[in-house]
């Protein structure tokens, strides 16, 4: 595929012009603070990754400038610590630093609940006493207005000992909720007297059985950036029709100084789920291995499948953000990838399918020491010694009996180069009973050690290879897209049956056999690959998981097909 780099119209990014702006006119005295929130209720994924960086990334534009980690726990039924754990490793991994600045919306319960009491006082909310069918009735919908409550129009006193009796815990789930008191008649529904608390009796992770009311979003966020002092709530496109309640609450609770919030268009990827509820059902319904299953686009699957924080970053670099969604096309990510692994992962090889190739004129005990670059083009990553004998594995693929003209890998009669090492011609197809090939034989021109001829005719054909006495057995998975529709809405119809293929009895270059987990290497002509982070174990066991390979053979084949990828 193309660089994407020269694609035209791409979007900049519009908060970090804003915030430029801001900083050069002294707007918000010069501070720049932004926050990063995530609900504990899941893994993060790429989407989440592109909010990261930007917020990580306006920042700093400024010296002074942080982005807090903050967890909007107020949910406590679907939250847990393990997904608190999961999200501040992986946006470490990723390469940001939230230094001290990491903040619960739990840390703020009590503040909250001040607050909520001095709203109450002043008029600004009440206790409605109808289970929630009754007051989602009554709120209208967008021909229709809203009708008061009954239970509108509570004295102050009133309001406040129900309200504390809520909180105490004495009243039951359902049965009361505090709401704000703007307007049922308001053409935006959501300031139809928004709910503020509703009765939970769980336990939090956090604040165990403190309380038995927990906050909704909306009354729990823009307070909570404003105790923190966030200058720019940068929020999804979603919430842009929460914002006149998030500023009706700041100006309600007279808050100096309050923080802004501004929406960006959320990522979208084709052939990707980029929804928490989904992707927890896939887990739960075991279509992938768990969270961290390196076909899914959390942050953690993609470190597991290979990926680097730097292609990501980069990745997030490129695409930009816009003031719209849009779908993002899922080729400019695995460029990222490729792009960044080009550079940066030492070559070996490794036949993933093995064939047995034996040079009949190799003598006898004879080991030579191929030299190979580690990294091509780069003269600083040296070079490596793999050990060359006169029996080999090539890949099946890499043969074909009755091979056509512009054939140049190995056929009967046909003079190969062995990469590096030697050219070899194959002169005897041995067959099982069932008429398969078993094994090649060859001769090799003696004259050819490190892979060229001594009187210098060319010869254009290379595979790659392993010796047989000196290969490191594997398992390799090779893993795809996990849904094979660019849109995969039908979430469980979309996904792709083969998805990942284990392959056995692999035969890799020694070397990789001592590498440790989650170490990221070329297999040359093959594609990019990883040491599994759980199941490769170095000196003992070698797991692989393919990254990538080489060539985008999803645009090629949809060329072929004539879809528009
Ligand atoms: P949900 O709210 O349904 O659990 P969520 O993906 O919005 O899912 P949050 O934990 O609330 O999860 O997200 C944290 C932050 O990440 C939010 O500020 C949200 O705007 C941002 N975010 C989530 N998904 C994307 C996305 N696809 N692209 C960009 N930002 C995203
Ligand atoms: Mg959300």
């Amino acid at each position: 595929m193309s660089d994407p780099r020269e694609d035209e119209g791409q979007p900049g990014n519009f908060v970090a012009d804003r915030v430029r702006e801001d900083l050069e006119s002294g707007t918000k005295g010069g501070r720049v603070v932004t926050r990063f929130p995530p609900e504990p209720n899941g893994y993060l994924h790429i989407g989440h990754a592109k909010s990261i960086c930007l917020n990580f990334g306006l920042a700093a534009l400024s010296p002074e400038g942080r982005c807090h980690l903050r967890f909007d726990d107020t949910n406590p039924e679907v939250e847990s610590p393990e997904y608190v754990e999961a999200i501040r490793r992986d946006i470490q991994w990723l390469g940001f630093d939230w230094g001290e600045h990491e903040y619960y919306a739990s840390d703020y319960f009590d503040q909250l609940y001040a607050w909520a009491e001095q709203l109450v006082k002043k008029g600004l909310a009440y206790v409605d006493s109808r289970p929630l069918e009754a007051i989602r009735e009554t709120r209208g919908d967008f021909h229709r207005p809203g009708e008061n409550s009954p239970f509108r129009d509570r004295s102050v006193e009133e309001n406040l000992e129900l309200l504390r009796k809520m909180k105490a815990g004495e009243l039951e789930e359902g049965s009361a909720v505090l709401r704000a008191k703007i307007d049922m008649q308001s053409k935006d529904l959501k300031l139809r007297d928004p709910l503020m608390y509703r009765i939970k009796k769980v336990t939090h992770h956090r604040t165990g059985d403190t309380w038995s009311i927990y906050p909704m979003y909306d009354w729990a966020h823009g307070q909570s950036d404003a105790i923190e002092g966030v200058t720019y709530s940068v929020c999804s496109l979603e919430f842009v029709n929460h914002r006149p309640l998030y500023n009706w609450f700041l100006k309600a609770l007279e808050i100096e100084q309050p923080p802004e919030q501004i929406e960006f268009g959320r990522l979208n990827l084709s052939y990707t789920v980029l929804s928490k509820r989904k992707l927890l059902q896939l887990v739960e319904e075991k279509h992938v291995a768990g969270w961290d299953d390196p076909r899914m686009p959390t942050i953690a699957g993609m470190r597991r499948r290979g990926f680097t924080p730097e292609a990501i970053r980069a990745f997030a670099d490129r695409i930009g953000v816009s003031k719209n969604d849009g779908v993002v096309d899922v080729g400019h990510l695995e460029y990222a990838i490729r792009e960044d692994l080009n550079e940066t992962s030492f070559r070996k090889m490794g036949v993933l399918k093995p064939l047995e190739l034996e040079i009949t004129n190799w003598p006898e005990g004879k080991v030579y020491e191929a030299e190979l670059d580690n990294i091509p083009k780069n003269d600083e990553a040296g070079t490596r010694k793999v050990p060359f004998s006169g029996r080999v594995f090539v890949e099946q693929e890499d043969f074909m009996e009755d091979a056509p003209k512009k054939w140049w890998r190995l056929a009967p009669g046909k003079e190969v180069r062995l990469r590096g090492a030697a050219l070899v011609t194959v002169n005897e197809v041995v067959k099982n009973d069932a008429g398969e090939v078993v094994k090649l034989q060859c001769t090799w021109d003696p004259e050819s050690e490190g892979g060229n001829a001594a009187d210098g005719r060319k010869v254009k054909g290379t595979v790659h290879w392993v010796s047989a006495d000196h290969a490191v057995d594997a398992e390799v998975r090779l893993y795809d897209r996990l849904f094979a529709e660019d849109d995969p809405s039908d979430l469980l119809e979309s996904l792709n049956p083969d998805s990942l293929e284990v392959l056995t009895g692999c035969k890799l270059e020694p070397g990789i056999a001592d590498l440790p987990p989650e170490s990221r290497i070329q297999l040359e002509r093959t594609g990019y690959f990883v040491t599994d982070a759980r199941d490769h174990v170095p000196g003992e066991k070698v797991v692989l998981n393919r990254t990538i390979p080489l060539k985008d053979s999803w645009a090629k084949l949809a060329k072929k097909m004539g879809v528009r990828k």
